[in-house]
């Protein structure tokens, strides 16, 4: 059994932050930079110059909002926090996952009791969906996916099991690494922004896992007060 806990250091967040940044960022600024060059096309109609300043202004708008997004998770303090019910919460996620898992033959059980934490109800949401999409990813032939939530003096305890391929000791170890993925269309980015906000919320991620056998995540909050 392969086993990990996950603790990122602050510092390392924010450098996978930056990458993920300027990575989603470049598209856009590629489209604009093509955009500004034809410009420069000698005679053109007033009609097709004001149409590429449209379309470079668009994706410039574009830009700004991926930036937003991602700086969103890299400024906690801003963030909007609030008494949440997790299982409510992952019954909606694992909802809206139910025909991606019924593409792929498998069973979901829920095992969610009442709940309640304090935190970002979109990160959240964000989150688990990054979490339970994997789960879902490593059984294309089938299997069962489990998702209970529980509380445990203090805390709030969730686990997100599954009986898919797997990971080794280093893939396990990559876990939450920007861009690393063992998928052929993967982004390799799930996982990073799950564990920000993981410790967003003042949480921990433990990792389970072994070779076709299958994973268990287990998150753990600190419950809060009544
Ligand atoms: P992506 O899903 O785009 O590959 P992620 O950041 O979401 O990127 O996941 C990174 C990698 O972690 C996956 O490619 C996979 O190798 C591994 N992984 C994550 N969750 C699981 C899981 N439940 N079972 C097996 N491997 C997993
Ligand atoms: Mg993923």
């Amino acid at each position: 059994m392969r086993s990990k806990l996950v603790k990122v250091e602050k510092m390392e967040v924010v450098s996978q932050l930056a990458a993920s940044i300027s990575h989603e960022v470049r598209n856009p600024l590629t489209v604009v930079k093509g955009f500004i060059q034809l410009l420069k096309t000698p005679s053109l109609s007033q009609d097709t110059k004001d149409r590429y300043i449209q379309i470079a202004l668009d994706e410039i708008n574009r830009a700004e909002a991926i930036i937003n997004d991602y700086l969103t998770f890299a400024k906690p303090a801003s963030n909007k926090v609030e008494r949440l019910m997790v299982d409510a919460q992952l019954r909606k996620v694992v909802q809206m996952l139910v025909p991606m898992a019924h593409m792929s033959s498998i069973e979901i059980v829920e095992e969610l009791q009442p709940a309640a934490i304090v935190g970002n109800i979109q990160y959240f949401q964000q989150c688990f969906l990054n979490l339970i999409k994997n789960s879902i990813e490593a059984m294309p032939n089938g299997g069962t996916l489990t998702i209970s939530s529980r509380v445990h003096g203090n805390h709030v305890i969730i686990t997100i099991k599954d009986t898919g391929v797997g990971m080794t000791t280093e893939q396990v170890g990559r876990f939450g690494e920007p861009y690393f993925s063992t998928k052929e269309k993967g982004t390799g980015l799930g996982t990073m922004i799950a564990v920000k906000m993981i410790q967003t919320m003042q949480g921990a991620l433990h990792i389970q896992s072994e070779v076709n056998k299958g994973t268990t995540l287990t998150i753990t909050f600190p419950k809060a007060a009544n």
